[in-house]
C-alpha cells in the first residue's frame, strides 16, 4: 500500500469524523493518571474514576503520595483492575517525585530517551509511553492501541502478526509527523464506529470501496 492510499484513508476519515480532535487542559502527570486508568476499560469508566480520584484524593503528585492506597483503590474502582492501577499510579508519582517532581523534564528529552524514561515506571509500556509522548509532549509518534492495530491491518496498511514497534514504524513511515495525532484518533474512531472487532459494519463504512477486507 502506498502513501496515496494511506492519505486517501486519512482524508476520508477526516470527513467522516470532523469533530474528532484532541483537547487537553490537563498537565502531563494528570495525563499519565488518566492513561493508566484507561488501560483495559472504556473511556467513560476511566473518566469517572479520574473525577472521583480528583474529588477523593486529588491529582497532584503530593496528593497521590500522601494518600492511603486503599483510598485510591476505592476512588478508581469503577475503572476496574483497581489494585494494579492504584499501585501503578502511586509508583508513577514516586518515580516523578524521585526525578524532581516534574514530567516536563522527561518530555523535554529526545523522543527515544523520553520513551525509555517513561517506561522505567512500573506498568508503563510502549502504548502508554507513546500516548503521553504524543498527547502531552507533542512528540512525533503514533501510539498503537487495539483499534489502531486492527484497522491498520484490515486496511492493508500493516500486516497481521506485526508487533507493536513494527506497526508503529510502518504507520509513521506512511504519514507525515503533523498527521500522527489525527491518524491515532481517527483510526480509533473508525474502529469504534464501523471497523469493530466482531461484525465490522462494512456496508456503512466510509472506506468500504477501497478497503481490501470489506465483507
Ligand atoms: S470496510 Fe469493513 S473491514 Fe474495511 S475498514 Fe471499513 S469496516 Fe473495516
Amino acid at each position: 500500500m502506498d502513501g496515496d492510499y494511506a492519505y486517501e484513508v486519512l482524508d476520508r476519515l477526516r470527513k467522516a469524523f470532523p469533530n474528532i480532535k484532541f483537547r487537553s487542559e490537563v498537565d502531563p502527570f494528570r495525563g499519565l493518571i488518566l492513561t493508566i486508568l484507561s488501560q483495559n476499560t472504556r473511556d467513560v469508566y476511566a473518566y469517572t474514576a479520574y473525577r472521583r480520584l480528583d474529588e477523593m484524593v486529588g491529582l497532584r503528585i503530593e496528593d497521590i503520595l500522601a494518600a492511603d492506597e486503599e483510598r485510591i483503590v476505592d476512588a478508581i474502582r469503577i475503572a476496574g483492575l483497581q489494585r494494579g492501577k492504584a499501585r501503578r499510579i502511586r509508583e508513577a508519582a514516586r518515580f516523578i517525585a524521585s526525578i524532581g517532581g516534574s514530567m516536563e523534564e522527561i518530555l523535554k528529552l529526545p523522543l527515544e530517551e523520553a520513551r525509555a524514561k517513561l517506561m522505567e515506571i512500573e506498568g508503563v509500556g510502549w502504548k502508554t509511553a507513546d500516548v503521553i509522548l504524543l498527547f502531552y509532549g507533542g512528540k512525533p509518534v503514533i501510539p498503537v492501541d487495539t483499534h489502531v492495530r486492527r484497522v491498520s491491518s484490515r486496511l492493508g496498511l500493516t500486516s497481521r502478526g506485526m508487533g507493536y514497534e513494527r506497526v508503529r514504524m510502518k504507520l509513521e513511515s506512511l504519514y507525515r509527523p503533523e498527521d500522527y495525532m489525527d491518524v491515532h484518533l481517527l483510526f480509533i474512531a473508525l474502529g469504534r464506529s464501523f471497523c469493530r472487532s466482531r461484525k465490522p459494519r462494512c456496508s456503512l463504512c466510509p472506506l468500504n470501496d477501497i478497503c481490501p477486507s470489506k465483507t
